[in-house]
């Protein structure tokens, strides 16, 4: 039995081991941290749960093909409970609230009633975000192993998309924000994401959730990685935690193994690498190796941005359920290189597992980029501590003066920063999701193989813009499904 050693215990590895496992191979993952499942993570601070990833899981409607994936790496099945959240935000501002229902017809209603002088353009955006929910992630095997069949198929599953893609795909948040007159339609399309990302993100986002096949799993995200972990492990795997690998050992044209940081060294006949493809190469192996597009994304700071945030948690004295996330305006703050006037807190009531009765865990994310990355790194330990406590410190005022109910019962539990995703990840730049796709660009999408090493495979969300949860499942069993065709085996896993 051929044996493949996989890099990354996170999704896209796990989900390459569960389908090595499949497939009959022998499959031990090496992760540098002592828990699996990388950024779809949780951890407790006094007697709460915070839960850092799962916003929206695609793929939770059971007639989609990824449903599928998902349910063969055990993270969900049948009987998986879902929070039952009815919107996807709210904005804020001059004292109106407006907000994205699942129920697309109640949006509309709603938005024309704060924005009547909008009501062509919302009755737009609404048919477009039911368009959008046609949009699907190929999950049964890589695009370039896609025959002209699987085209049609694919074709005809996502018939309406290209009419999102031609009235949405070429402009920004920003410009789409432009197109309503209502001062608050225009912060509830930019408040979610960052301005320069596509509109046409913002409403397949959106008709995720509205379509149903966005849920969030009970439990969160920690437990759907351990979930996924057990899977593995029942299955025969092996799972070393606290190894950090130094390099993946390459003579010629094949890859011998691994070299952890302790000097050990791994054989393995197929290795498939599933951390962040920026410590792949350069770290890993030769940056020599990198694909010219990937070379060019991470050289262009301005075409290819990446996000990650500025985060805190707090433990609410109260029942705080019904905020789900909300935006609104807040006295400027400058967190990194940006001062910001809008800020928003996502209140986790939905889950009971995450905290004690009668008390609710509140979160507020800041986005950071490239530049903010620079900013934190550029700091002493004892200047980052520092910095850290003080901005924590205004958000809470900022949070307490937009809910003055939340006076004496908010308590810091935790504050962390894209430098945290980098130490804990080897996330570049601290991002947490793959490249932004923002106007202009090319959707980055690199085929998981390393050209010159033929045992070689990548996986991970950065094989695909935008990344998230999705794209790394896949990119796992398409790496193997690399190493089927290779071997001239069937590739239906
Ligand atoms: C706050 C937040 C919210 C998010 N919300 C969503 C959401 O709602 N929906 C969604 O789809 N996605 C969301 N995401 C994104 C999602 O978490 C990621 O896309 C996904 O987890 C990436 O998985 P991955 O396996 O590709 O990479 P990673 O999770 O980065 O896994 C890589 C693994 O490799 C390990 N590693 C790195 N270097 C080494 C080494 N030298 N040796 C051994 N191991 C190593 C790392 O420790 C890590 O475990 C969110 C993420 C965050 C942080």
């Amino acid at each position: 039995m051929a044996k493949i050693v996989i890099v990354g215990g996170g999704i896209a590895g796990l989900a390459a081991g569960i389908y090595a496992l499949k497939a009959g191979y022998e499959a031990e993952i090496y992760e540098k941290n002592p828990v699996a499942g990388g950024e779809c993570m949780g951890w407790n601070r006094k007697g709460y749960h915070i839960d850092n990833c799962i916003h929206w899981l695609t793929g939770t409607d059971p007639r989609t093909k990824l449903w599928e994936v998902w349910k063969t790496v055990g993270a969900i099945d049948e009987n998986t409970e879902y929070a039952d959240t009815n919107r996807f935000y709210s904005s804020r501002f001059e004292g109106r609230e407006v907000s994205l229902w699942n129920d697309l017809q109640k949006t509309q209603e709603e938005l024309i009633k704060a924005a009547p002088e909008d009501e062509e353009e919302i009755r737009k955006f609404i048919q477009y975000v039911e368009y959008a929910k046609s949009c699907v992630i190929p999950s049964d095997k890589p695009l370039d192993m896609m025959g002209i069949k699987d085209y049609i198929e694919m074709g005809k599953e996502m018939a309406d998309m290209p009419k999102v893609m031609k009235e949405y795909g070429k402009i920004s948040c920003g410009d789409l924000a432009m197109r309503f007159k209502s001062p608050v339609m225009q912060k509830l399309m930019t408040d979610y994401l960052p301005k320069e990302y596509t509109a046409y993100s913002l409403l397949v986002s959106y008709a995720t959730m509205a379509s149903g096949n966005g849920g969030i799993p009970i439990e969160g995200s920690l437990a759907m990685s351990m979930r996924i972990v057990k899977k593995f492990k029942e299955m025969g795997g092996v799972l070393h935690t606290n190894k950090p690998i130094k390099k993946i050992i390459i003579t010629g044209k094949k890859a011998e193994g691994i070299e952890l940081e302790d000097g050990t060294t791994v054989k393995a006949d197929y290795v498939i690498s599933a951390v962040d493809t920026s410590f792949l190469y350069g770290k890993l192996i030769d940056e020599s190796y990198m694909p010219k597009d990937l070379k060019e994304a991470y050289r262009n700071r301005y075409a290819y941005p990446v996000t990650s945030g500025f985060q805190v948690a707090y433990a609410i004295d109260s029942d705080f359920s019904g905020e789900d996330t909300i935006f609104f305006d807040c006295e400027p703050l400058r967190i990194g290189t940006n001062q910001f006037t809008r800020m928003s807190v996502k209140s986790y009531g939905y889950d009971r597992t995450f905290a004690p009765e009668g008390k609710t865990v509140l979160q507020a994310n800041v986005v950071q980029s490239d530049a903010d990355y620079v900013f934190w790194s550029a700091l002493t330990k004892d200047e980052y501590i520092k910095k850290k406590a003080e901005l924590a410190e205004e958000l809470t005022k900022r949070i307490v003066k937009e809910f003055p109910e939340l006076q004496g019962r908010i308590e810091l539990l935790d504050c962390w920063t894209p430098l945290t995703y980098n130490r804990y990840c080897n996330a570049f730049h601290g991002s947490y999701m793959g490249f932004v796709t923002t106007v202009g660009n090319k959707q980055m999408r690199f085929k998981g193989v390393v050209k010159g090493v033929d045992n070689l495979f990548v996986a991970g969300q950065w094989v695909m813009s935008p990344g998230g949860l999705p794209i790394a499942v896949v990119s796992g069993k398409f790496a193997v499904q690399r190493i089927l065709k290779k071997e001239k085996r069937s590739i239906a896993i």
